[in-house]
């Protein structure tokens, strides 16, 4: 992994722009990368200043909320609303106030000098006066090929999200840290049975966390077990797992929701080496703001925040990096676009 700190003119990223032609490349003054609750906030906020910015959707448009069904605690929406019409939503009405948005993955960046260079899909180029890094994180999943089917229909790696849905029912929830704890303990508001499922014999998580839920009655621990196959053809309708000591296979029939809590993983690879990370690869900001190390860089959302990842937190930070880079802009101004590669200042170490 590119370190923190190393000097950024020996990029690795750099050799993917050596034969790319920035002499006709559009630039913008506010591209934003990601297009979760976070990105499309910041796209409408920058919209509103007039600042006609520019949004990449990358691989998972609409970021984690897509892969929900009803979204229940996002304040104003006191009916709940689909995730993916929510984030269609979110769209529309940055796109009202004039954000242009474009399928496309930020593939490299190169964060030397103003004006940054961005490659979308490896050959489209584009300058940026300011960038907001709103490319969220993923929730890890076991890998499991019908575990992946059934994400949605009772599949989840939200608690927080989905536990009402299984009000009265018996879930099951994977992990053994701190979230697996937290998640297990919430979902015996609804449900009458959690089990926790983890690989090994004993918890990661903290010991606060760990005796909440040996305290809870309606919580049982499934020691030294995985889980190889989630049952189901419409909906999860039990699980297959195996103990790890003895290699012993069987079914929990019982099982009608299962929880991931195995961790979530930044999306922030284009940004290593460029944008200081903390040792999970999220994105570091300055405290009570959303400022990078990187000059006119700016991060929102779950890319910069291991801690709360609700949409409405997502949200939130996503309009405080639009009123950040709106203020910077205007106290540094743009810089001068080169015409042609070899008209480029040299690069500074
Ligand atoms: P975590 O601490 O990394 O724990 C992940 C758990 O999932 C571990 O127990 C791990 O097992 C298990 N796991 C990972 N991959 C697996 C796989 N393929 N199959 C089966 N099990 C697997 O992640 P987290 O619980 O999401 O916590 C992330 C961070 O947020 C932590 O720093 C945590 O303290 C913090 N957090 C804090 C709070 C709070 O204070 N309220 C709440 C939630 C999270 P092993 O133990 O065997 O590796």
């Amino acid at each position: 992994m590119y370190q923190n700190g190393s000097s950024a003119s020996d990029h690795p990223a750099l050799s993917a722009f050596e034969d790319v032609d920035f002499s006709t490349a559009e630039a913008r003054d506010v591209v934003v990368i990601g297009t979760g609750p976070a990105g499309w906030t910041a796209a409408l906020y920058t919209a509103r200043a007039d600042l006609n910015p520019l949004i990449f959707m990358g691989p998972e448009p609409g970021g984690q909320l897509t892969t929900t069904t009803d979204v229940e605690n996002y304040p104003g929406f006191p009916e709940g609303l689909l995730g993916p019409e929510m984030m269609d939503r979110f769209q529309e009405q940055a796109e009202r106030f004039g954000t242009e948005s474009r399928y496309g993955t930020v593939t490299h960046v190169d964060f030397r000098e103003r004006p940054y260079r961005l490659l979308i899909d490896e050959e489209t180029p584009v300058y940026a006066q300011t960038v907001i890094l709103s490319t969220g994180a993923s929730a890890r999943y076991l890998g499991l090929e019908n575990e992946q089917r059934l994400i949605g229909k009772g599949v989840s790696a939200c608690a927080t999200c989905d536990g009402s849905f299984f009000r009265g029912e018996t879930v099951a929830v994977v992990g053994g840290g701190d979230s697996a704890m937290e998640e297990s303990t919430f979902l015996t508001k609804f449900a009458d049975k959690v089990y926790v499922i983890h690989r090994r014999g004993e918890l990661r998580a903290s010991k606060i966390m760990q005796e909440r839920a040996f305290e809870n009655d309606a919580i049982e621990f499934v020691w030294n077990t995985e889980v190889i196959d989630v049952l189901g053809e419409h909906a999860v309708e039990g699980i297959e797992v195996v103990n790890n000591d003895t290699g012993e296979t069987r079914v929990m029939d019982d099982v009608t929701g299962f929880f991931l809590a195995i961790g979530h993983t930044p999306n922030t690879e284009p940004f290593e080496g460029w944008v200081d990370m903390d040792e999970k690869n999220y994105i570091q900001t300055e405290a009570d703001s959303t400022y990078t190390n990187r000059p006119g860089v700016f991060a929102c959302g779950d890319a910069q925040d291991d801690e709360y990842r609700q949409a409405v937190t997502a949200a939130g930070t996503g309009c405080k990096a639009a009123i950040d880079a709106e203020r910077w802009l205007s106290e540094h101004g743009r810089a001068e676009i080169p015409t042609s590669e070899a008209e480029r200042a040299p690069v500074k170490a």
